[in-house]
């Protein structure tokens, strides 16, 4: 169906942080596929796991046990916050089903009334009924009818408006710690834990959307973890399979509590060769000083970035976001626009991809070193300069 705006380019192969097209043309990959391709790409470990567990066994279905999953579903309690986990195929599948969570667990307390899910306007949750009406941007939900009701969406940062939105019905908050599509706009700090103690105080649940900046993508396994704060549930997707189709709930016992036998499910979700993914992916995560080094390049990044703001200061206005996780601000007064930008700095051999707010995102994947991040800079900065000529020419 015609419901992508592509790119006439076609990729033939990757190889590391390179993407390879069938001109054989190289592109240096600041785009990582959305923040998919977290091992970059031809990842050794991630294709040795695949091919063997291909060799094996691809698929099961949820009536047996899953010892690959299993151990993944371990791993991921013991470098989060929670005790379970539900694995799934896609963003938007995981904020379902945390959503069903989230009523299911007041259903099971004997408060069946309370549904309705507080959330935060320039949100982006995927793109299935529910979520759109969870996020209820008005792009989104054009020509599809009535949303699904149970949302009130209030300014993302506004901690009066969460409270004044809060009532009788109110089960949970579901909020991105960073904003992806709508402009990597991070949640203030402060803001995260005022949500959770607005949660204790009225006995919600913190239900987070870590589809973009979970899976180690800001420095930390979790974005929520730079405000010290524990939520009730996460859904996560994107980088946790490093491009295999792979999602998750993580939650806490107590908040899994409605979430027994029979209430959800599905046919895909963990299977074996899924779960060898997953696992290659956090074999890397999870060694010692691996996000140490995220955080360290995505400071070098920043500060590179800040620079080129500064000598810049018509085409880029600021630098936002955490880790490798960051959003270039284009100046819109002076006529900048992110996806002129993005088209330029590809024909120049640099890939990104847009935003809301007029922001060109920088998502490269977690391995890039400094010398990348050079790279990508010189064609930002040539990049600038063409924008400044075109504009003093006319
Ligand atoms: C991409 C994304 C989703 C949707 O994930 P899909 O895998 O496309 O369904 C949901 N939430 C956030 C924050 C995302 O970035």
């Amino acid at each position: 169906m015609n419901t992508y705006a592509r790119s006439a380019i076609a990729f033939e192969r990757g190889e590391g942080v390179y993407l390879v097209d069938r001109e054989g043309r190289r592109y240096l990959d600041f785009y990582a596929g959305i923040a998919v391709n977290s091992l970059g790409h031809a990842h050794p470990g991630l294709v040795e796991a695949l091919q063997a567990q291909a060799a094996k066994l691809l698929h099961v279905a949820n009536l047996y046990r899953i010892p690959e999953g299993e151990r993944l579903a371990a791993r991921l309690c013991e470098r989060s916050f929670a005790d379970v986990v539900f694995f799934c195929n896609s963003g938007a599948e995981a904020l379902e089903g945390m959503i069903k969570l989230a009523r299911r667990y007041h259903h099971v307390k004997g408060n069946p009334r309370k549904y309705r899910i507080v959330t935060c306007e320039g949100a982006f949750h995927g793109r299935t009924m529910t979520t759109i009406s969870a996020a209820n941007n008005p792009k989104y939900l054009d020509g599809f009818g009535p949303k699904v009701e149970g949302f009130d969406s209030v300014p993302f940062g506004n901690m009066n408006a969460v409270r004044g939105a809060i009532g009788e019905e109110t089960a949970a908050i579901l909020v991105e710690p960073i904003q992806g599509e709508g402009g990597i706009r991070p949640a203030d700090l402060q803001f995260m834990r005022d949500l959770r103690a607005a949660c204790d105080e009225f006995g919600l649940l913190l239900i987070l959307d870590e589809v973009q900046c979970g899976n180690g993508r800001t420095g930390r396994m979790w974005a929520h973890e730079w405000a010290g704060i524990a939520p009730d549930a996460v859904a996560t997707a994107k980088g946790i399979g490093g491009g295999f189709p792979l999602g998750a709930i993580l939650a806490t016992d107590e908040a899994a509590s409605g979430m027994v036998p029979g209430v959800h499910g599905t046919t895909f979700g963990g299977n074996p060769l899924a779960m060898a993914a997953g696992n290659a992916v956090m074999d890397v995560l999870a060694a010692e000083g691996f996000l140490d080094g995220v955080d360290r390049v995505g400071r070098y990044l920043w500060r590179k970035l800040e620079a080129l703001c500064q000598a810049h200061p018509g085409v880029f206005r600021s630098v936002r976001g955490a880790g490798l996780m960051l959003g270039l601000v284009c100046e819109g007064e002076s006529g900048t626009v992110n996806a002129e930008v993005v088209s330029k700095l590809r024909e120049h051999g640099l890939l990104t991809v847009g935003a809301g707010d007029n922001v060109v995102r920088l998502l490269p994947p977690l391995i890039i070193e400094d010398a990348h991040v050079d790279e990508a800079l010189s064609i930002l900065e040539t990049v600038a300069g063409e924008i400044e000529e075109t504009r003093d020419a006319a």
